[in-house]
């Protein structure tokens, strides 16, 4: 889980709080101060990446909620639909484990 991050001003030492991926912070005193350490960055940037695949899988979710507010025309194409967005929403949560686990899920091509 990621927390908020803080670091001291580089111009006022002043502490700053590092929070929704940011990783640079421009300070009440004008100084702009970056995250410093690699493995916050690095935490900081799959949040980012996982953030992506989030809205996507959001969607897949609206997809959803819109289909099953036409009018049927097939009988199977309900049950279809429902078997291919969690297809989808599978990929998805896919990704999401391997940035959040990769020892655990691999990128294997
Ligand atoms: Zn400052």
């Amino acid at each position: 889980m990621i927390g908020v991050i803080k670091e001291k001003c580089e111009g006022c030492g002043r502490i700053l709080n590092f929070e929704d991926g940011a990783v640079k912070i421009v300070c009440v005193c004008g100084s702009t101060t970056e995250i410093k350490s690699f493995c916050q960055k690095k935490e900081y940037e799959e949040k980012k990446e996982i953030e992506k695949d989030l809205k996507v899988l959001e969607m897949s979710g609206q997809l959803w909620n819109e289909f099953i507010k036409l009018e049927i025309e097939h009988e199977s194409e309900t049950k279809e639909m429902e078997f291919f967005i969690h297809g989808v929403q599978g990929i998805l949560a896919t990704r999401i484990a391997r940035k959040q686990n990769p020892k655990i899920f691999p990128i294997r091509g």
